[in-house]
């Protein structure tokens, strides 16, 4: 695709000589022409337009007219679609941009719960008694499972009801756990760095100061949090107009193939790069816990994690407010998360002669001796011992703070500099570029492959432990788990992380306060003629006239993809001439809020 892209088929080459053209009308001079379907993905990418939107039928509950309406894919991710991961991004710049300075706390105050959402969560309550009743009642096993069965498809339908409801979040968690639950002992949760401790004051708004002009100050932080060094790494280290040497010796330039490679990959700590990386997201928790209790106000954050040079996740955030650096630096050293699993220092078994399964113990064996392991719960009781350590310690290396003034050109560069890379897979801003950075890319990702990503993992068994809820059919080294993925190098946790009171608001509300300014510009005129917009406000206000349920590709009147690109296409187009007269007309009274809102919508 990209070959053909680069060849000008309209206008011939002028020197042709210098060019070897194959013969018109062969089948290397058809190969060469560009792709109509191409053509079509580049053009609605140009033009902003989604390039797999989803059909939806819409129903109209009080007249039964069923329609076919489009919404955008809504991918994040620019590989996916470039343009829904765009506007996903520009969203987020405004969020981030909207939050960042609040004089006035964001009003989150849900609305209490209706009597037909408590209606249908008392029914719920009897159904959760019922089911465990079931396991006390005098009944034969297969009874008793026809009958759980019968109460799970009823709560299952329940469930549903009530997402159908205004009601926010779930009642339960998604899974049942059905283990009895294990106490832990008080020890465990210890767990209190040694930092000052206050109170949390509910107050989310960072202080303002007033400067000798009389003009008030609002000043908020950004800061960077970077793990801990698992050994030296070849870097280009600039001090100002000179490039220092690299722990190696060498000045290496911005551009060079082996920065972020180890300087020494035999002592460099594969092991803790990889540990690291897997338990980032707790550790990213565990700081920001920290550092509301240590400073004593609920603390606003929105960022967003990325990959360093050297393949450890770091993270980007902005801070609404500011907390002293000393505080900030001391709470970064005293910030962990233990792992308290079972002990996986040392493997007993290799991947090529794991423990093998018997049918008769339902259990993994010794492939010698036939002696099982000990199974995840066994494992658990002996972490009860007194003098138990967790199996890993991961901690926060180094934090970077810096002030950030409200308004400041720095403010705008620092929020493009935190959701740069959001539309980007985590592993693509870190493509290895050299035979180096490709053996450290292969080398951490060959570390990952055998350390276990979660208690069902399949690599307990090299560690002589029977993963919880064993299974036939485990392949140690061969764990489907994320974590184990070239694609996330360890980090499965959130990309983008925004506190819960940072704006106030949620993606979706950003995107429906750009669609009713839009609105207000167009004043009702073009702004339906994209349905989809139409059809997501809807739904964003909670309506009920409509249903929404996935339209069948095959279904006779949903027109093929193609069709319905070119259409919106085309409706983009004149859309957009119309938002542009519209913008000139009003452009003296609009301007004062333009300003701010115009990035999303363009
Ligand atoms: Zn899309
Ligand atoms: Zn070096
Ligand atoms: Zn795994």
């Amino acid at each position: 695709m990209s070959q053909l892209e680069l060849i000008p088929t309209a206008t011939p080459a002028p020197d042709s000589a210098s060019v070897e053209r194959p013969r018109p009308g062969s089948r290397a001079d058809r190969m060469r022409k560009p792709l109509a379907r191409d053509a079509l993905k580049q053009l609605a990418e140009q033009h902003g337009v989604c390039v797999r939107p989803l059909a939806l039928r819409r129903t109209d509950t009080a007249t039964g007219v069923t329609e076919v309406v489009e919404v955008p894919c809504g991918a994040t991710l620019a590989a996916k679609c470039k343009p829904c991961a765009e506007r996903g991004r520009r969203l987020r710049i405004q969020q981030i941009r909207e939050g960042w300075h609040l004089a006035d706390e964001p009003a989150v105050r849900p609305d209490k719960p209706g009597e037909d959402v408590l209606a249908l969560a008392r029914v719920r309550a009897h159904l959760e008694f019922e089911r465990e009743a079931v396991q006390y009642q005098p009944m034969t096993p297969d009874e008793r499972v026809a009958h759980l069965a019968e109460i799970d498809a009823a709560i299952a339908e329940l469930d549903e009801a009530l997402a159908e409801t205004s009601l926010r979040g779930h009642l339960t968690p998604k899974d049942r756990d059905e283990r009895p639950r294990r106490k832990r002992s008080t020890r465990r949760r210890q767990d209190s760095p040694d930092l000052p401790r206050l109170p949390v004051d509910p107050r989310t708004v960072g202080r303002a100061y007033s400067g000798k002009t009389g003009k008030t100050h609002r000043p908020s932080m950004l800061v960077t949090l970077t793990l801990g060094s698992h050994g030296p790494v070849h870097s280009h280290l600039r001090r100002g107009p000179y490039i220092a040497p690299c722990e190696c010796g060498q000045r290496h330039g911005p551009h060079d193939d082996v920065l972020g490679t180890p300087v020494d990959p035999t002592t460099y700590d594969y092991r803790r790069a990889a540990l690291d990386a897997i338990h980032f997201a707790r550790v990213l928790d565990r700081w920001w816990q920290n550092v509301r209790r240590a400073a004593g106000w609920n603390v606003q954050y929105a960022g967003a994690v990325e990959l360093q040079r050297r393949l450890a996740p770091h993270a980007h955030f902005a801070i609404r407010g500011t907390l002293p650096r000393r505080l900030l630096k001391q709470i970064a050293a005293a910030t962990y998360h233990q792992v308290w699993w079972p002990s996986f220092n040392e493997p007993v078994y290799s991947v090529d002669k794991p423990p093998v399964w018997d049918v008769d113990q339902q259990a993994y064996v010794d492939p010698k001796t036939r002696a099982p392991p000990p199974t995840w719960g066994e494992a658990l009781d002996a972490l009860e011992e007194p003098d138990s350590r967790p199996a890993y310690v991961a901690r926060l290396g180094r934090i970077d703070a810096r002030g950030i003034e409200q308004g400041t050109r720095d403010a705008e560069r620092s929020i493009r500099y935190v959701t740069k890379y959001v539309t980007k897979d985590l592993t693509d801003q870190a493509k290895p570029r050299s035979d180096a950075q490709k053996a450290h890319f292969d080398r951490l990702h060959a570390e990952l492959s055998v350390l276990p990503c979660s208690p069902t993992c399949a690599n307990w068994l090299l560690y002589g432990v029977q993963p919880d809820g064993v299974k036939a059919g485990l392949t140690p080294g061969g764990c489907t788990g994320k974590v184990h993925q070239r694609s996330t190098l360890g980090f499965t946790g959130r990309r983008v992380l925004v506190s819960r009171q940072w704006s106030g608001k949620t993606l979706a509300d950003h995107r429906a306060d750009n669609r009713s300014w839009v609105r207000a510009i167009l004043a009702g005129g073009m702004a339906d003629t994209e349905e989809h917009d139409q059809a997501a406000a809807d739904e964003a206000d909670g309506s009920t006239r409509y249903r929404f349920e996935l339209a069948r590709p095959e279904d006779p009147d949903v027109p093929p993809l193609e069709h319905r690109l070119l259409r919106a296409i085309s409706a983009r187009i004149r859309w957009r001439a119309d938002l542009d007269t519209a913008r000139q007309r009003t452009a003296g009274a609009v301007s004062a809020t333009a300003a701010p809102l115009s990035p999303a919508v363009r």
